[in-house]
């Protein structure tokens, strides 16, 4: 399905490769994969046995050949990879999160940047991922959970209340705004349906008013990301040189190394600092812009971890115990990140480590996940393409021998599940809802 003529006509006017960019369209889009190296060795990547490209925008961003299927990969169901348009992975390279920061991803379902977030921080410091939308907000989660990411809190608020609950709190933002979504042409018909001038109207005043919540979490010296998916210019450059005039304690960046320059479209600041990629450059579109807040952050970068104190039944699953604070709400059990701040509303923050039933606390699946197969006890460490491991995938029952208790299963050194072992089987506890069919 071809987009609509205002939609074309616009691009013809502002592209010296519009006919590249048309005869594009209507040609497949590219897929991507970015390993997780939260649970991956990317010096491993041969051994996922796909056809893998490095893409320009991240160095752990691959394109991926005509293989289909990919979700039901072992691999995939272990958190070695998450699937994504190459474009959407330099967005996060631009934003170049560090260790033991806070971090807010404003928009953050289905968390393919969050995730990327977190491997930067390699797991350390505090990661809030907002998603406004609830039932998003549960997807998100499980993405986290797959890949293993310890160091989120999940929130589901408006950006208004995340910046009132967390006014300079941040070393870094990023906003990868909901958009007209015209770099989803290729992939979605329901993007080239739904585009219509007026929505990009709405989109750019909603993305410019997310932008005024942004600016206050950030720390004075911090710095800011916003990127959509989308090429028109008045959801991109026009709206930077919007926040830009009225934010004069922000300054604009260089975004470097990839794509094309943004469009210069202000006297007032130099627009030619953002980047904008095309499926020229080998992406299916994407607009950033990296600003700073002027000043010194004032706040001190957090703390390695300790050991969290967990109860005997927790503690006895693993032979290194994981760093957080303990915590118990209700029935359930987690390890949260350290300086989580008190009374922010979360759906879910670091690991749900287990749950109470019956005065006994049964592990959780994401306390598995997070570990590697050293982490614990007991490990049962099986071959991407075995039978065994297709059938714990499955849900299904294995038999095998070993010592009595919960069990990790791995995906050859990659954890992907638990099981408790007793005489010469291993009952599966693979959540249902992930099961291969
Ligand atoms: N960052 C995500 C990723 O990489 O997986 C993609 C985010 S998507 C481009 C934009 C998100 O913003 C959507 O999940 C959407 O639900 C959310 N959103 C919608 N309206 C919003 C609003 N008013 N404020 C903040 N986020 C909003």
């Amino acid at each position: 399905m071809m987009p609509k003529d205002e939609f074309l006509k616009r691009e013809k006017e502002y592209l010296s490769d519009y006919e590249r960019f048309e005869q594009l369209l209507s040609q497949p889009p590219f897929k991507g994969i970015r390993i997780n190296t939260l649970k991956f060795d990317i010096k491993r990547s041969d051994e996922l046995g796909l056809s893998l490209e490095p893409t320009p925008f991240c160095p752990t961003g691959f394109y991926v050949g005509e293989e289909s299927g990919l979700g039901k990969l072992a691999w995939h169901h272990a958190g070695a990879f998450y699937c994504q348009d190459p474009s959407a992975t330099a967005v996060v390279e631009a934003l170049s999160p560090q260790p033991f920061e806070r971090v807010l991803d404003m928009c953050a379902a289905p968390g393919g940047k969050t995730t990327q977030i977190a491997a930067h921080m390699k797991n350390t410091g505090l990661l809030v991922a907002n998603e406004v939308v609830k039932n998003r907000a549960q997807i998100l989660v499980s993405n986290i959970e797959r890949l293993g990411v310890k160091n989120a809190a999940v929130t589901s608020l408006m950006p208004d209340r995340i910046a009132e609950l967390l006014p300079e709190f941040f070393n870094r933002v990023l906003v990868d705004a909901p958009c007209s979504g015209e770099g989803m042409f290729r992939k979605e018909e329901a993007a080239v349906r739904e585009w219509s001038p007026e929505h990009v109207e709405t989109c750019a005043v909603r993305q410019r008013k997310i932008l005024d919540c942004a600016a206050q979490c950030l720390c004075d010296g911090g710095k800011l990301v916003y990127s959509t998916c989308t090429f028109s210019p008045q959801e991109n450059e026009l709206c930077i040189a919007s926040f830009l005039s009225d934010h004069p304690e922000f300054e604009l960046l260089s975004v470097e190394g990839f794509g094309r320059y943004g469009m210069n479209l202000s006297d007032a600041f130099d627009l030619t600092l953002t980047k904008r990629i095309y499926p020229m450059d080998g992406g299916e579109g994407q607009f950033v812009a990296l600003m700073r807040k002027r000043g010194e952050c004032p706040q001190q970068k957090l703390q390695a971890e300790p050991a969290a104190q967990l109860p005997t039944e927790l503690s006895e699953i693993f032979s290194n115990t994981p760093t957080g604070v303990y915590a118990e709400k209700g029935d359930f059990c987690y390890i949260l990140p350290y300086g989580l701040p008190d009374g922010l509303p979360v759906i879910r923050a670091g690991i749900l480590a287990g749950e109470k039933k019956k005065n006994r606390i049964t592990p959780a699946h994401a306390l598995f996940m997070s570990g590697r197969p050293c982490d614990f006890a007991r490990c049962v460490d099986l071959a991407p393409d075995s039978d065994l491991l297709a059938a714990f995938l499955r849900g299904e029952q294995l038999t095998c021998e070993g010592e009595s208790g919960f069990t990790a299963v791995a995906c050859s050194g990659v954890v992907t599940g638990f099981g408790k072992q007793s005489a010469d089987s291993l009952k599966n506890h693979y959540p249902k809802g992930l099961r291969n069919r």
